[in-house]
C-alpha cells in the first residue's frame, strides 16, 4: 500500500464546537485518513487563552495564542473561534497562503461572505460552511450539489433551536414568552443575551446563505426582512392552536412573482403559523429542519440537531475530508454558482395569507362591519371565529375575533389593518402574524 501523506491542519477556537473537532481529528484519525486519502494532521490550535478549561482533555502543546503563524503552515484551516474580527483577517490570510478554509461562522458570512467568496475563486481553494446553517444537517451540500440538476422554488427553514424551543414550550405547556425563554436558558438551549436569537437575526444570516445556494444569486442581510419572536403572545399560541396551526419562526427563500409583474426572490424570517398537518410543525424542541421544494425533485425535508459541540463538529468534519480529498485528487476548487442575478424582492412583494387577532366589542353587526371592511379592500376571509369574554369587575363583554384570510399582498393587508384600527367597535389588534403551508 502506498504511504498516504500528511495534510497539516490548522485550527482557530477551541470552544464547543472546536474542542470536539480536536477530540475527533485525534481519536479518529485512521478513519479519516481513509476517507481523506490523506493524514490529516493536527498542528496547532490557537485560542485566547491556553490554559482555559476546556470540555475534552487535548495535548497541550498543540494550544498556541500565535494565530497568525499557525496559518501560514496550513494545508487545511478550521475557523471556529467565531465573530468578525480576527476570523476574517485569519481566514483572508489561511486563502492567500492556498490553504482551503472550513468554517461555521454564519455571522461572517452573513456580512461579508461574498469578500471572502470571491478570494477562495481567485484562489482556486475550497471554502466550504456546512456547519453554518443548521449544525449537523448536511443541507448546503444538498442544495449546492444533489440539487444541482433542478430547480428550488422555495425553502423553508427552521434554523434557530432556540426560537424553536421557545415557541414549543409556549405552544406545549401554555407558557409566555419570558418563561419559556427563562427557562431556554436554564437548560443552555439560550445565551445569557439571546438577541440575535429571539429578535432573528441569527435566522436571517442562515437565510442569506440558504437564498444564495439555492437561487444562485449572492444576497446579503439588507435583502432579509427580519422580524423575531418577541411579540408572539401565549394567546396567539393559544388560538393558533385552537384553529389548528403552530408557528414556528421560520427562514424563508421563495421564488415569486409580485403583483406589478416583475420576478424575484423573497428571503424573510418572521413567525408564521403552519397546519399542525405540516411535516415543519412536527420539529419540537431545540431540533433544525429544512423543507425543500425544486420542481423535479418536489417536496424534501432535512431535520436534524441544529447546534451542539460534537453535532456541528459533525458538519465541520464532512467539509474537512472533502477538502482533503479535492487536494489529494487535484483539480480546481469547487465554487457555488452565482449566475441566476434573481433580484430579492421587498416584504410588500409577498403574497401570503394572514392571521389576525381582534380584540372587539360585543355588540350586533361588528361581525358583518369587520367582513364589508374586508372585502372592500380585496382581502378574503377564509376563517372567523369569535369567543366571547364577561369582565368580572366591570361585567362588560367583549369578543376575541380570530380571522385567517386567503392569499393577499403584504399591502393589501396593510390597508385593511389600518381601516379596521379605525372602527369605533375595535378595541384592539392583539396580532397580525403571516401563514404558510395551507
Ligand atoms: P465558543 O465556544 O465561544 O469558542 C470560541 C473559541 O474561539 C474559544 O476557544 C476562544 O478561545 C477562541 N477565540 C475567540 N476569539 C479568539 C481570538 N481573538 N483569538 C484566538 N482565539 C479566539 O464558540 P463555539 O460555540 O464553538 O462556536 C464557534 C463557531 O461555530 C461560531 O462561529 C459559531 O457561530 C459556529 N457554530 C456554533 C454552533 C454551536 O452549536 N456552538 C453551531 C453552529 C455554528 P478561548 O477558549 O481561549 O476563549
Amino acid at each position: 500500500m502506498t504511504e498516504l501523506r500528511t495534510l497539516k491542519v490548522a485550527l482557530l477556537g477551541c470552544g464547543n464546537v472546536g474542542a470536539q473537532v480536536a477530540r475527533i481529528l485525534i481519536d479518529d484519525a485512521e478513519a479519516l485518513a481513509a476517507r481523506a486519502g490523506a493524514r490529516l494532521e493536527l498542528t496547532g490550535i490557537a485560542v485566547r487563552t491556553i490554559d482555559a478549561p476546556r470540555d475534552v482533555e487535548l495535548p497541550r502543546e498543540l494550544f498556541t495564542t500565535d494565530a497568525d503563524t499557525l496559518v501560514k503552515d496550513a494545508d487545511l484551516v478550521i475557523e471556529l473561534m467565531g465573530g468578525i474580527e480576527p476570523a476574517r483577517t485569519l481566514i483572508l490570510a489561511a486563502i492567500q497562503n492556498g490553504a482551503s478554509v472550513v468554517t461555521g461562522n454564519k455571522a461572517l458570512l452573513a456580512q461579508d461572505g461574498p469578500t471572502l467568496y470571491a478570494a477562495a475563486d481567485k484562489a482556486g481553494v475550497q471554502l466550504s460552511y456546512e456547519a453554518a446553517v443548521a449544525g449537523a444537517i448536511p443541507i448546503l451540500r444538498p442544495i449546492r450539489d444533489s440539487l444541482s440538476g433542478d430547480r428550488i422554488t422555495r425553502v423553508l427553514g427552521i434554523v434557530n433551536g432556540t426560537t424553536n424551543f421557545i415557541l414549543d414550550q409556549m405552544d406545549t405547556t401554555g407558557a409566555q414568552f419570558e418563561d419559556a425563554l427563562a427557562e431556554a436558558q436554564r437548560l443552555g438551549y439560550a445565551e445569557a443575551d439571546p438577541t440575535a436569537d429571539v429578535g432573528g437575526l441569527d435566522a436571517a444570516a442562515k437565510a442569506t446563505i440558504l437564498a444564495s445556494l439555492s437561487f444562485h444569486t449572492r444576497f446579503d442581510l439588507e435583502n432579509v426582512h427580519c422580524e423575531g419572536i418577541t411579540g408572539v403572545s401565549a394567546a396567539d399560541i393559544a388560538a393558533a392552536k385552537d384553529a389548528g396551526f403552530v408557528i414556528k419562526l421560520l427562514a424563508i427563500a421563495e421564488k415569486l412573482t409580485a403583483a406589478d409583474g416583475s420576478e424575484g426572490v423573497s428571503v424573510r424570517v418572521h413567525p408564521t403559523l403552519l397546519p399542525r398537518e405540516h411535516p415543519l410543525a412536527a420539529v419540537h424542541g431545540a431540533f433544525n429542519a429544512v423543507f425543500i421544494e425544486a420542481e423535479n425533485a418536489g417536496e424534501l425535508m432535512f431535520y436534524g440537531q441544529g447546534a451542539g459541540g460534537t453535532p456541528t463538529a459533525s458538519a465541520v468534519l464532512g467539509d474537512l475530508v472533502s477538502a482533503a480529498r479535492r487536494i489529494v485528487l487535484g483539480g480546481p476548487a469547487q465554487t457555488e454558482t452565482t449566475n441566476g442575478q434573481v433580484p430579492a424582492l421587498p416584504i410588500d412583494a409577498v403574497n401570503t395569507s394572514y392571521y389576525i387577532g381582534l380584540d372587539v366589542a360585543d355588540q350586533p353587526g361588528v361581525l358583518a362591519k369587520i367582513a364589508q371592511l374586508f372585502a372592500e379592500h380585496g382581502v378574503s376571509i377564509e376563517i372567523m371565529r369569535q369567543t366571547i369574554h364577561r369582565d368580572a369587575d366591570s361585567n362588560v363583554e367583549s369578543a376575541e375575533l380570530r380571522i385567517v384570510t386567503h392569499r393577499a399582498t403584504e399591502a393589501a393587508l396593510a390597508a385593511t389593518v389600518r381601516a379596521v384600527k379605525g372602527l369605533d367597535v375595535i378595541n384592539s389588534v392583539t396580532s397580525v402574524l403571516r401563514v404558510e403551508g395551507v
